[in-house]
């Protein structure tokens, strides 16, 4: 696996790749890898002939009151864990290199980027969106795998992708969890022992709603007090969001109907760290 920091490093080696024939998958990610990130490497690498993988925390799309600072960084252990599922290139640009002084393109995505995680964080899908145009740019790859956990990102990507006319494709994977049903996420590892067993109540919750829809339940406002009574169950858990919307539009639904695809999610606090969580579910 070749390390690059440049982007004139990485353009020549993405050439070298490509003359031989590849294809290229794409998985961007902030680092501290888990076996979330390896699932789409593994898909990267399985459905192109090359595997190509950046490690960017992206200062763009933190808040100012966010956890840019405390983001967890290891970069000997994701190198080890990228060349075990056999990556070609892994990209590890400075912020420096992607925003020198001077740059101030922003890409901003409508209303899919306004709920959920785009109001509570604002800026934030400004911040990926620009992050992902630019490495698109410099990687320009066949397809573009990117997880679940974060379908509004998915969903913000795969829209400016089309408005912009990118040659891309962009695959979803699904959400990788641990055994108790957590999602596994970089920042688990922020959680105290007591929190990461509270941290639970998001799975619980999700399947909760999932079961309730099984059963019949049709109105959206009981499902969001299901959602918001399990996480209020566990000690420290502090809601920021606890929605049903549509899966298409990500807007507020008040009744489900038959088939009928709906994104249930969540995003809770433990103290500083915030968790995010969700099931896409078909009527
Ligand atoms: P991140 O490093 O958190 O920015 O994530 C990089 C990519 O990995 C994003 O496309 C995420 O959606 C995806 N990802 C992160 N955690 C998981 C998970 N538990 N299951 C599936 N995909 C994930």
């Amino acid at each position: 696996m070749k390390v690059v920091s440049t982007p004139r490093a990485l353009r020549r080696e993405i050439a070298r790749l490509k003359k031989g024939g590849r294809t290229i998958g794409f998985v961007p990610t902030m680092g501290f890898l888990h076996d979330g990130h390896l699932v789409l490497v593994r898909k990267a690498k399985k459905d192109n002939g090359a595997a190509v993988v950046s490690i960017f925390v992206n200062p763009l799309q933190f808040g100012p009151r966010e956890d840019y600072g405390r983001y967890p960084r290891n970069l000997g252990r994701d190198a080890k864990l990228l060349r075990s599922v056999k990556t070609d290139l892994l990209f590890v640009p400075r912020a420096s290199t992607l925003y020198p002084k001077g740059s101030q393109t922003r890409v901003s995505v409508g209303d899919l980027s306004r709920p959920l995680c785009g109001a509570t964080r604002p800026g934030h899908f400004a911040g990926v969106a620009t992050v992902v145009l630019k490495l698109l740019n410099l990687v320009a790859p066949d397809v573009l795998y990117l997880g679940q956990k974060d379908y509004q990102q998915f969903r913000v990507v795969e829209r400016m992708v089309r408005d912009f006319d990118l040659s891309v494709k962009v695959r979803m994977a699904p959400i990788v969890r641990e055994a108790d049903g957590l999602a596994m996420s970089s920042r688990n590892v922020n959680l105290s022992f007591a929190e990461r067993l509270e941290a639970r109540c998001l799975y619980r919750a999700l399947k909760k709603v999932k079961e309730s829809v099984l059963s019949g339940e049709r109105r959206a406002d009981r499902l969001r007090d299901t959602l918001r009574r399990e996480l209020g169950r566990a000690r420290g858990a502090c809601v920021d969001y606890a929605e049903i919307v549509d899966a298409g539009t990500l807007r507020r639904v008040t009744r489900l109907s038959k088939d009928h695809k709906i994104f249930a999610a969540v995003a809770v606090f433990f103290q500083k760290t915030r968790l995010i969580d969700n099931f896409l579910i078909t009527v």
